[in-house]
Parts: structure tokens; C-alpha cells; sequence
């Protein structure tokens, strides 16, 4: 029998090598077909930030399907190293306005503008080096931690990598584990949880020091203690950048130079916390309800607590 089983370990191995690779092969081929969308036009220019990094949106319209359109007519602009957050309903088209910003796909009318130009006349290539994206659920490299932080700057010293992980508030769970920063993760390796990973986002968007910053939160719940700090390292990683956040967290929003609400592919509401909460429109019916669910969770969690 123990003849037996180091063949079928090994069989076993492979197997998983290949399925592995299969995956890998998979998520590029989702990756192309995303890029393919759009192409870079042959006169193309590389984007000049050269007024901090203003973000336009021109009467944007959008459809996925022609037959059904997620965006009309959307207006806005984020000045240079402010904060605008967007929020409203599920299937409301608040992801599809990063996508347009990060340029997966173009918009059917009106336009994106970044500094006074269209994202449309430069090279993607430009247009990505300047963007750094922290998404809902980061997709880790089956490597160490060091590489995956490293990857927003591969020339980064072993200090920086530390310095950003430090920053994101991920460098004491880091080095608690056993091989610390040597530690391989994803698929293959640790699994961190939502809140991990998107720390070891954060990290690498500040290795990357983008201008420009789309955060598009994690609508999962998150424990206190971890929420304050994703909310410490996004305020550390958005402060003096142009910061679009895709929004579910009141934290996030109450600081927000505008918060954009979005129903439907319109604007409904726009304004600060505050202004927006005395309206006593959508926002303050979606808030006043997050709220109750908040408190109601605290309590319960209260009760666990004390049985
Ligand atoms: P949530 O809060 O649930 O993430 P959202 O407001 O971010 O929602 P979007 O992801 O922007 O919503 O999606 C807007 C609409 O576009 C949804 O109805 C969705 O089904 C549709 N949609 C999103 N991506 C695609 C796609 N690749 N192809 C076709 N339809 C899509």
C-alpha cells in the first residue's frame, strides 16, 4: 500500500499543478477579455498630471447591453486630492463608474476627463499608472506577502515593503505569522480573510503612490477593530490624492467632500453627510437603516457576550 501511495501523492500533485494552471489561465483569459474592450488609439497620449489630478465625469451614459442602459446622463467632479464617495442601491451602476474611470470600457456619450483630458485620447498604460485601484476582494498572487505588497513597486526596498505594510496597519498581523513576510498566500498558500486582504491592497497602492485613488469598499461586515483600522489606512493612503470610493461604510462617507447618491444610473441626491442627512431624501432613509442594523448587531452581540 505504501508503494502505492507516494505514485498517487504524486499523481495527486500534479493534478493539482495542472487544475492550478488551469486557473491561472482562466482569470488571464477574464483579464483579456475585459482589456480587449478598449484599445489605445494610434495617436495616443501618455496622461500629464498637471493639475493634481482632477477627475471629470461629463454627462456620462453607459450600457453593458445596448438594450439597457445602467448610466444616463452622469455629472461630477473630483477636485484635486479631495474625497468624493458614492453610494446607493445594489445594481445602481456605482462599480461600472470606476471601471469607466480605469477605462475597462468606454462610454457611449459624454466624457471622462482626468486633468482636462479624455481618458479615451491616452495611452492605457499612462492611464493605469496613475490610478491605483483597491477593489472590493483582492485576488492574491500564490507568493509571499512581500511579493504581493511589493508588486505596486517592484523596485521597492525590503524597508518600503515593511514601511507600506506598517502603514496599511497590516505589519503586526505580518509578522505574527511564522515565516512573517516569507509567508506564501493565496490559493496555494494562507488564506487571508477580506479585511487582510484588502490591507495588502492598501499596502501595495502606497508602494505604488498613485495620484489618483478608486477604492471600491468591501460591502461584507467587518468587526470593529478592523474597520477602524482599513478606515486609519484609507485615510492615511487617500490624504492629498484624488479619491473616488465606492462606499458602504459610514465612516468613510460622513468625511467625504461630496458624497454622490445614485439610483437607477442617475444622480438622486448630492451633498455633504450632514446636508444630505437634513434632506431627509434616500440617503438619510439608507444611512438611518444601516444604522439600526448596526446597533442591532452591537446588540446582539452584547447578549452572545454576556451568556
Ligand atoms: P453593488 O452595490 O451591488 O456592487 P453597483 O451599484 O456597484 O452594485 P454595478 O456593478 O455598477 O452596480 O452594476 C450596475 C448594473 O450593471 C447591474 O445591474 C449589473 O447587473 C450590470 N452589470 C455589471 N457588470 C456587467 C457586465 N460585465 N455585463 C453586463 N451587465 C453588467
Amino acid at each position: 500500500l505504501l508503494q502505492l501511495a507516494a505514485p498517487l501523492n504524486f499523481i495527486g500533485f500534479v493534478y493539482r499543478e495542472i487544475r492550478q494552471g488551469l486557473t491561472d489561465i482562466e482569470q488571464m483569459f477574464d483579464l483579456l477579455e475585459v482589456e480587449a474592450e478598449v484599445k489605445d488609439t494610434p495617436d495616443a497620449r501618455e496622461l500629464k498630471i498637471n493639475a493634481g489630478g482632477v477627475i471629470s465625469f461629463k454627462d456620462v451614459h453607459f450600457a453593458y447591453d445596448p438594450e439597457r442602459p445602467i448610466l444616463k446622463g452622469i455629472s461630477f467632479e473630483v477636485g484635486a486630492g479631495k474625497t468624493v464617495a458614492v453610494v446607493g442601491p445594489s445594481g445602481a451602476g456605482k462599480s461600472t463608474l470606476s471601471r469607466l474611470l480605469y477605462r475597462f470600457y468606454d462610454v457611449q456619450s459624454g466624457s471622462i476627463e482626468i486633468d482636462g483630458q479624455d481618458v479615451r485620447d491616452l495611452t492605457q498604460k499612462s492611464l493605469r499608472a496613475a490610478i491605483g485601484m483597491v477593489p472590493q476582494d483582492t485576488v492574491l498572487f500564490n507568493d509571499t506577502i512581500a511579493y504581493n505588497i511589493r508588486y505596486g513597486r517592484p523596485s521597492a526596498s525590503e524597508e518600503e515593503v515593511s514601511a507600506a505594510a506598517e502603514v496599511a496597519q497590516v505589519g503586526d498581523f505580518i509578522r505574527a505569522l511564522p515565516e512573517g513576510f516569507q509567508t506564501k498566500v493565496g490559493e496555494r498558500g494562507l488564506k487571508l480573510s477580506g479585511g487582510e486582504k484588502q490591507r495588502v491592497a492598501i499596502a501595495r497602492t502606497i508602494l505604488k503612490a498613485p495620484p489618483i485613488l478608486i477604492l471600491d469598499e468591501a460591502t461584507s461586515a467587518l468587526d470593529t477593530t478592523t474597520e477602524r483600522e482599513i478606515q486609519t489606512a484609507l485615510d492615511i493612503v487617500s490624504k492629498n490624492r484624488t479619491t473616488l470610493v465606492i462606499a458602504h461604510r459610514l465612516s468613510t462617507v460622513i468625511g467625504a467632500d461630496e458624497i454622490i447618491v445614485l439610483k437607477n444610473g442617475q444622480i438622486a441626491e448630492r451633498g455633504k453627510h450632514q446636508a444630505l442627512l437634513a434632506r431627509n431624501g434616500l440617503y438619510a432613509s439608507m444611512w438611518n437603516r444601516q444604522q439600526e442594523a448596526t446597533e442591532a448587531e452591537e446588540y446582539l452581540k452584547k447578549v452572545r457576550e454576556s451568556d
